[in-house]
């Protein structure tokens, strides 16, 4: 290299003693002068083909002397001129921020302590803010008698261009270094020419591993035949994006989305190609897991209400070709939320969950079942060649729940299932009208007494239509007068007499006729009218019993029911202090009448309003007991005073052990927690006999007297007739 610069600097050097010599010699004769000449043009020629300035400082008078090549040979000669006229009495400007580097650079030189000044700077040649950068060279080539430097000769040349290329390489190589994509070079093989580090990152190969091998060293393995076929492609195509599954140096398989670009050279021949790899595995597993989410049940793992809806789609075009038939079964567990209410929700999410899987068991994994939240699920049967196989199929179900559920902890629970059916293409064509179909004869089969299924029928629709004109005339029951009680006595075992009346509503409706409280109590609930009908039974049973006790029957108790809105909706212990207050009935002759399921939901909240009750000084019993699912513990922790039994359980004594054990077992327990144990729907003497013997403490029912009119009632209270003794005119 010193070499080299060493030749060039006297070439140059030799090239300007010549022309010096040129001009200040006199012409010489002939023959030299054409030798000049011949010289001349080969100065000229190196010069201009060197893309080279000379440039030559007289120190002592400052004066830069500049010999440049003209750059417009003329196409005639084409070769250069030379002008000479480039002395300059001042230097160029040199850059601010170089300035001092070249003085140094300069300084050195003249000082003996490098052999050549060399220094890459800008300057200003037009003096116009135009700095372009240049390369110079040169060196003293004279002193004077002292061994001063008085002047200096060299080559100086414009390397702007040069300096913006390796500007731009050392960029595109920083940005190349710190991509969070790994590129790699390859040539036409597919070997590796070139990686940055973020490829050493993504697939662990470093450099040095990676280069010169072929690019199949991240093939993946189960997609070893597809990636062949893949290059095979690429090696017609230039350009390609896509997602390919890889592997790392650890064999672990990442997906990488890649871009494929073919550099050519100037033959139009491919010499290289630059891969851009991007890892996106997580990407697409957070992907996944978001469609999941999105289409998937969290709980069960079943589709939920958007996948449905799709699957219901494709089936139905499906069987529109082929013509089969689809049914959609809606499932319901019967009183779930008593399982809810009782045993707290992490309990019915393991029962949900136990009964998911009994249900998917049943259908067979080749149909979809779906959860569209709490205890609903939907199942879609396909390719069904008669309806009857629907009706099978539900009624299997129904079978299988007959066998307790299963739920961790060898704990099991017993949970009954009803079912409503839609077909297609009998009930509707599209998904929606399918779902609604089915959810309709859902509630039909509830109302038929659940545990069963029911096929819809548009029939079912003209119900739900009844429903809805029933609550509306529900709501304006209070203003037509339309309800009253009637009032059903309860007999003491004990005392052998009657000793409490059970308040119960009755609605005459001008519309509908007499409307039985299974019916519209359930609506009055669900449409919160409730509200307003339990305070009107409330003050209308108290003013009764006002009546009766100020003709002197003073010995009687009054029963009320209560809704489960009303605890959780209404200021119940409020309104029957008003209440109490109004009429001036004592709070020891009313009694509150709760079903288990209104208690346990919200268990907390609710024992503490009962017990507002109880420190008022009413009455509590549990209703409808043994059908719900109270734990004994929480029992303990209200303050009631009575238990009923579900007529359900009385009704079958004499005929089934399984109730008598039960019926027996309540009235043990009852006893223990010291609470008055009451039978409800005794009919018969048998019953009566049963109860007695387990002295059970009260006896309500037909046997003792059904519901009666307020005055009726108390010409029977007057009267008290012993059990079987009454018959109602
Ligand atoms: P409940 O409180 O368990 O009332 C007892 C039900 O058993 C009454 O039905 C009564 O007529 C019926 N019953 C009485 N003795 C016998 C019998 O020997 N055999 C049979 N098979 N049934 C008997 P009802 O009057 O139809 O009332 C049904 C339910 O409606 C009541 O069950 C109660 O839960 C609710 N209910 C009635 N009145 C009201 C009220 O004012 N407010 C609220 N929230 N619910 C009420
Ligand atoms: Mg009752
Ligand atoms: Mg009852």
């Amino acid at each position: 290299m010193k070499l080299l610069l060493i030749i060039e600097t006297a070439v140059l050097l030799l090239l300007l003693a010549l022309l010096l010599r040129r001009r200040n010699r006199p012409a010489p004769p002939d023959a030299a002068s054409s030798i000049d000449r011949e010289r001349d043009e080969h100065l000229k020629l190196a010069l201009w083909g060197s893309g080279e300035h000379f440039w030559d400082y007289d120190l002592k008078l400052s004066r830069l002397t500049l010999i440049q090549p003209d750059d417009s040979p003329t196409l005639a000669h084409m070769l250069p001129s030379i002008h000479f006229d480039q002395s300059l009495n001042q230097l160029p400007p040199v850059h601010p921020q170089d300035e001092a580097l070249v003085e140094r650079r300069l300084h050195d030189h003249l000082q003996g302590r490098t052999d050549l000044f060399i220094s890459e700077h800008r300057i200003d040649p037009q003096n116009n803010g135009n700095w372009i950068w240049v390369r110079a060279r040169g060196r003293v080539v004279e002193r004077d008698q002292d061994n001063h430097a008085v002047r200096m000769a060299g080559t100086v040349r414009d390397i702007t261009a040069n300096r913006h290329a390796d500007a731009e390489r050392r960029i595109a190589s920083e940005v190349l270094r710190s991509m969070s994509e790994a590129v790699a070079v390859l040539d036409q093989d597919f070997r590796f020419v070139a990686v940055n580090p973020a490829f050493t990152r993504i697939t662990g190969y470093s450099d040095m591993e990676a280069l010169g091998k072929p690019i199949a060293i991240l093939d993946s393995e189960h997609d070893r035949e597809h990636q062949e076929r893949s290059r095979q492609d690429l090696a017609d195509r230039p350009q390609w994006q896509g997602n390919v599954w890889m592997a790392n140096r650890n064999g672990q398989e990442i997906l990488c989305h890649i871009k494929h670009n073919a550099v050519f050279d100037s033959n139009g021949k491919c010499s290289f190609r630059v891969v851009v790899l991007s890892d996106i595995t997580e990407q697409k597993r957070a992907e996944q897991e978001l469609r999941y989410l999105a289409n998937y049940d969290a709980l069960t793992g079943l589709p939920n209400r958007s996948l449905l809806a799709e699957r219901l789609a494709e089936a139905i075009l499906a069987a529109r070709q082929d013509g089969s038939y689809i049914a959609v079964l809606f499932l319901d567990l019967d009183r779930f939320k008593d399982v809810n209410d009782s045993l707290g929700h992490a309990v019915g999410d393991r029962v949900l969950h136990a009964a998911a899987e009994r249900v998917q068991q049943m259908i067979g994994s080749q149909h979809t079942v779906a959860r569209l939240g709490g205890d609903e699920f939907t199942v879609i049967l396909e390719h069904l060649k008669s309806r009857e196989e629907a009706t099978g199929t539900a009624q299997r179900v129904i079978e299988a729940f007959s066998k307790p559920l299963f739920f961790g902890d060898h704990r099991e629970i017993s949970v009954s299932i009803s079912i409503g059916i839609s077909l297609y293409p009998d009930h509707a064509q599209i998904p929606t009208d399918l779902l609604n179909h089915a959810d309709t004869a859902m509630y039909h089969a509830k109302s038929a007494g659940r545990r069963t299924w029911q096929l819809y029928s548009p029939q079912m629709d003209e119900t739900t239509q009844h429903r809805a004109t029933l609550a509306n005339s529900l709501r304006r029951v209070l203003e037509r007068d339309e309800l009253k009680l009637v009032y059903q006595p309860r007999y003491s075992l004990v005392r052998q007499r009657a000793v409490s009346v059970e308040a119960l509503l009755r609605w005459r409706s001008d519309e509908f006729g007499d409307v039985s409280p299974q019916q519209f109590i359930q609506l009055a609930e669900s449409t919160g009218s409730i509200l307003d009908i339990g305070e009107w039974a409330l003050r209308q049973a108290c003013l009764t019993l006002r009546r009766w006790q100020q003709l002197g029957l003073n010995d009687f108790n009054i029963s009320v029911n209560v809704s489960a809105v009303q605890l959780q909706r209404g200021d119940l212990p409020g309104t029957i202090e008003r209440i109490l207050g109004e009429t001036g009935v004592p709070a020891r002759n009313l009694e509150l009448e709760l079903t288990e399921s209104a208690v346990m939901a919200n268990f907390e909240r609710n024992a503490s309003i009962l017990s507002a009750c109880r420190e008022i000084g009413t009455r509590l019993s549990i209703d409808d007991f043994g059908t719900g699912y109270s734990s004994l513990a929480y029992l303990k922790r209200l303050p009631i005073t009575a238990l009923k039994i579900d007529r359900a359980f009385i009704g079958d004594l004499i005929r089934d052990p399984d109730d008598e054990a039960i019926t027996t077992a309540i009235i043990n327990m009852g006893h223990a927690l010291a609470l008055t144990v009451i039978a409800e729907g005794v009919e018969s003497f048998g019953q009566l006999r049963f109860l007695q013997n387990r002295r059970c403490d009260e006896v309500q029912g037909y046997l003792v007297s059904p519901p009666q009119e307020e005055a009726r009632c108390l010409e029977y209270l007057i009267r008290s007739p012993k059990p079987g003794e009454y018959r109602p005119g």
